[in-house]
């Protein structure tokens, strides 16, 4: 695939751009190599304020941040304002609370393992490789780079294809910041590339957000290199309605939360539970939100949702519903191609899903909700946990021992209860099976990339 500014509105190519040549990919790997002595020598407060330098930068180009991302992968400028502005204060929570979430821990008393001093510190281990997808172009990134950089490693980014004016934005925003020269960098390389660059002695670690063969691809050069990754790899996530849940409030959260940017959200609800004592009420409730969406031009207010990112990944969502109909699915909206150019796709609902469908266990990364009735909150458990994924999972019930239950038994990395899932900054985000290992954000997500260092003295 090129790398390439791409209108998904459109279908238009609006800028194309060289990948980066093997010299070129030397010097950026030789800058970083550099700039890890540079960054290790400054203190907290030091990269404090950069930090917080580089997130009013972001704010002061807000607008044009909004457009590009629209531009480029087609959320609404709405959500792009959003996105942009929690990037934002995702670095001003890291500028703030780096220093809390790495200092020294004692734990265990220094007498008991025979010392006069035994603690953990935290060091910066060098140059991490984040290769990022294209759905959340600015926030996927700045959840990495935020941490890294105040931890006081140095970062390389291998953005998606598809992003590039986002990916070189991001990639001289920390030096405008004040970063030393090379703290924070572009390569414009396409996938299979940064998989090899992972076998380069000047890599410390690597970590990736995307699909399951691409994580797979990156986890295996980084075994073989003894290095350490992290992957989100998204998932099948599921939404559980109990017989207390607010049927009206959950109907429409489950709506919002299958068809925000346009279903492409690792931890978006695609797998609804419904039990069958409410099944009937929340499904017209269901089908009514996502028969009122509008998936429209990003840069138009009314619009509900944008196009999707590109060509490639509306196809892989078409040809789950396809193979569906083809096995028998009941399609209540949606499910076909619209007419004209641009890569959009319409809020889809289907029920009869079977196992033989694809779709049953794969992930549908599109605005398409399976529609499940259910008997018991039992059956409910056990079919979400039936999965090779276990991101997300949001549950609704008013039965406060029913949450606690759903949210111990189901096997996800989060399960939010009452509420949609989202990323926070000060709670960790990942997953177990197949939608990846490690965390990110958080206390969680800063020690990933650190030596915590055992330091004993008699
Ligand atoms: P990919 O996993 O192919 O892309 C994500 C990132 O990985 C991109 O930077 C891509 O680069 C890179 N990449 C691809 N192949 C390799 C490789 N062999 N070695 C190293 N890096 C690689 O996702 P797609 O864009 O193709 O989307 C396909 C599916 O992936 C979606 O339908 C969805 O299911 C899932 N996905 C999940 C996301 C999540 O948030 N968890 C985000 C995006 C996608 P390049 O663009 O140059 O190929």
């Amino acid at each position: 695939m090129a790398i390439a500014t791409l209108n998904p509105t459109t279908g238009l190519v609006e800028k194309t751009f060289e990948p980066h040549s093997p010299d070129q990919v030397e010097q950026i790997l030789e800058r970083a190599r550099l700039a890890n002595a540079a960054l290790r020598a400054t203190t907290f407060a030091q990269r404090r304020e950069w930090m917080h330098r580089a997130a009013d930068l972001m704010d002061a180009d807000l607008e044009h941040l909004a457009a590009l991302a629209a531009t480029e992968m087609g959320k609404t400028i709405g959500t792009a304002k959003y996105e942009v502005t929690k990037s934002a204060n995702g670095m001003r929570h890291y500028a703030d609370h780096a220093e809390e979430y790495l200092a020294d821990e004692t734990p265990v008393e220094a007498s008991a393992v025979g010392a006069s001093v035994a603690r953990v510190i935290f060091q910066p281990i060098g140059t991490v490789l984040a290769v990022m997808p294209w759905n959340y172009p600015f926030w996927q990134v700045i959840r990495f780079a935020a941490p890294a950089l105040m931890a006081g490693n140095t970062g390389l980014l291998k953005h998606a294809s598809s992003v590039p004016q986002v990916a070189l934005y991001l990639g001289e925003l920390f030096e405008r910041a004040g970063f030393p020269a090379g703290a924070f960098q572009t390569l414009l390389i396409e996938g299979a590339a940064a998989s090899a660059l992972i076998d380069d002695r000047r890599i410390a670690a690597v970590t990736l957000t995307g699909s399951v063969g691409a994580g797979a691809a990156v986890a295996e050069a980084a075994g073989r290199n003894i290095k350490k990754s992290v992957l989100e790899l998204g998932g099948t996530d599921v939404f559980v309605v109990a017989p207390s849940a607010d049927i009206a409030k959950s109907a429409q959260f489950g709506a919002n939360s299958r068809t925000q940017n346009s279903g492409q959200s690792c931890i978006c609800a695609k797998r609804f539970y419904v039990h069958e004592d409410v099944y009937d009420e929340w499904f017209a409730a269901f089908l009514q939100a996502m028969t009122a969406t509008v998936a429209g031009d990003p840069f138009d207010p009314e619009t509900s949702f944008g196009p999707m990112a590109t060509e490639s990944v509306r196809a892989e969502a078409h040809e789950l519903v396809a193979d569906a109909i083809a096995k028998g699915v009941t399609v209540h909206t949606g499910g076909e191609l619209p007419d004209g150019p641009g890569w959009f796709y319409p809020a889809t609902v289907l029920t009869g899903v079977t196992p033989e469908m694809r779709i049953y266990r794969e992930e549908c990364f599109g605005p398409v909700a399976c529609v499940y009735k259910v008997a018991s909150i039992d059956e409910a458990i056990a079919l979400s946990n039936d999965s090779e994924f276990g991101l997300a999972a949001s549950v609704w019930s008013s039965d406060a021992a029913e949450l606690d239950r759903l949210q111990r038994e189901l096997e996800f990395g989060a399960v939010f209860a009452n509420g949609n899932t989202a990323s926070f900054f000060g709670l960790p985000f990942g997953g177990v099976k197949d939608s990846g290992y490690g965390r990110e954000l958080g206390k969680f997500g800063i020690r990933e990339f650190v030596n915590a260092k055992t330091v004993w003295t008699a």
